[in-house]
């Protein structure tokens, strides 16, 4: 029996769905996420403030099977599209933008599998894993020892022990570390190879432990608990995965966290401007028959909301017009599109959320009124940090030299 055929009688692989059905299915996802949405609402005050992992909502995404929508439909997912992805991001970070975040971060290491990894034995069936005991991911790429946010360069590398291999990497930044069932690792191809010859490695839980060197005190994202921990694991080599991991960054993972990201401060964005209209109307019912003064200021922001939106919308129309031509997703002008989507949606949320202060004013600035925007101010101001922006326009002002921007609007 083919493997196509076993996957038939264990009952993933049916007739493909038509396009209605598929528009259909992913409606249903996007429905799910909005009522676990709901749920992370509720919580998400505790989960900033005791600085804890959303456990509500994953319990309610792993229930409601959201976890493993991005596998393709031959390892058993859904094989949505990263739109819809992008969709349910917006709609947790409206609520919570951790849980939003974790969201994200979870479908970025999914889609290193999806997108490289589909001929491979060992990581297809990884996948089928994640559809059917929807695995929550994780993401080791930040290291100690000066490395910091550098994606492209390790100081650990990988040592092959027979059939396995061992690595070990200190000064790790791992969000929610302690809750996910596996780890995506950058590290050297060997100690010995240059600091770019990179691999990323897939380890399950029970192939690791993490030893917690710094736990997480910040500003915003709390509910992320992006604690530092030196990481140790063993596992067989196969779960190297093949494609070098300059690879793989170029071509799935700065294109989908650049889009995720940017789909989560977009959600954060929409909940501030929620709030200020929220303010404006209720100024508007003490005042009968006049416009309150802040009403010029939401017209500003809905602008600006627009502008958001549309960046966003243009980058994923852009990948899915690409999405499997790797040549395209390699070039010049692809990455800087993704990297400038990626500054720009970290600045929008920011300016956004600060001009919403100045239309809710102190009931924006306190943490106990309706209108309050301190947590999504606070959680806002991570974004230009995640791969810090400097180093994202230094990466392009390298390009520079040699690329010229395309001036059509169709590309
Ligand atoms: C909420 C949150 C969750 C995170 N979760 C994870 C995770 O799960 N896994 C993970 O691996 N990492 C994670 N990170 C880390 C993140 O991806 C970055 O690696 C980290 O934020 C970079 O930290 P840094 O500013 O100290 O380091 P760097 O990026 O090394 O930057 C250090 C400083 O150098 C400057 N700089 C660097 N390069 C240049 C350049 N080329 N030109 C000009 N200036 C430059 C910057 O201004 C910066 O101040 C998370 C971060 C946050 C905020």
């Amino acid at each position: 029996m083919t493997s196509l055929a076993r996957l038939a009688d264990a009952g993933f692989v049916t007739e493909a769905p038509t396009p209605a059905a598929r528009a259909e299915a992913e409606r249903a996802m996007i429905a799910k996420a909005r009522r676990i949405a709901k749920i992370a609402a509720e919580h998400a005050a505790d989960v900033d403030a005791r600085s804890r992992f959303p456990q509500e909502a994953f319990d309610a995404l792993k229930q409601e099977r959201l976890l493993g929508i991005m596998v393709p439909a031959v390892q058993g997912g859904e094989e949505a599209s990263l739109s819809t992805i992008a969709e349910i991001c917006t709609a947790l970070a409206q609520a919570c933008a951790s849980t939003g975040m974790i969201y994200a971060m979870h479908q970025i290491k999914a889609s290193s599998l999806v997108v490289h990894c589909g001929d491979d034995p060992w990581h297809a069936g990884f996948m089928t894993r994640i559809a059917r005991e929807q695995l929550l991911l994780a993401s080791a790429t930040t290291e100690g020892g000066g490395v910091g946010g550098d994606l492209r360069s390790s100081i650990c590398g990988v040592i092959r022990d027979g059939d396995d291999f061992t690595l070990e990497k200190e000064g790790c930044l791992i969000s929610y570390g302690a809750q996910a069932d596996a780890i995506l690792i950058t590290s050297r191809r060997t100690p010995e190879a240059p600091p770019s010859d990179q691999v990323m490695s897939v380890l399950t839980k029970d192939q690791y432990r993490l030893e917690r060197s710094h736990v997480w005190n910040t500003m915003g994202m709390r509910g992320t608990c992006s604690d530092n921990f030196s990481f140790a694991g063993r596992a067989p080599a196969r779960q190297i995965i093949p494609t070098p991991f300059a690879e793989i960054a170029a071509q799935s993972m700065l294109p989908h966290a650049h889009l995720l990201w940017a789909s989560v401060w977009y959600g954060i964005a929409a909940e501030a401007v929620a709030r200020a209209e929220g303010f404006v109307r209720g100024e508007a019912r003490k005042k009968p028959g006049s416009t309150p003064p802040g009403a010029l200021r939401l017209a500003e922001l809905l602008v600006r909301l627009q502008q958001f939106k549309g960046l966003i919308i243009a980058g994923l129309d852009r990948y899915e017009r690409v999405r499997g031509d790797a040549d395209e997703l390699s070039s010049m002008g692809f990455v800087v599109a993704m990297n400038s989507i990626k500054v720009a949606a970290s600045e929008s949320v920011g300016e956004i959320v600060s001009q919403a202060f100045l239309i809710c004013g102190i009931q924006g600035y306190r943490n106990d009124s309706p209108a309050s925007l301190a947590r999504l101010m606070r959680d806002a101001l991570s974004a230009p940090i995640m791969i810090n922006n400097d180093r994202i326009l230094g990466n392009t002002s390298n390009l520079l030299a040699v690329y010229k921007h395309d001036p059509s609007l169709s590309r």
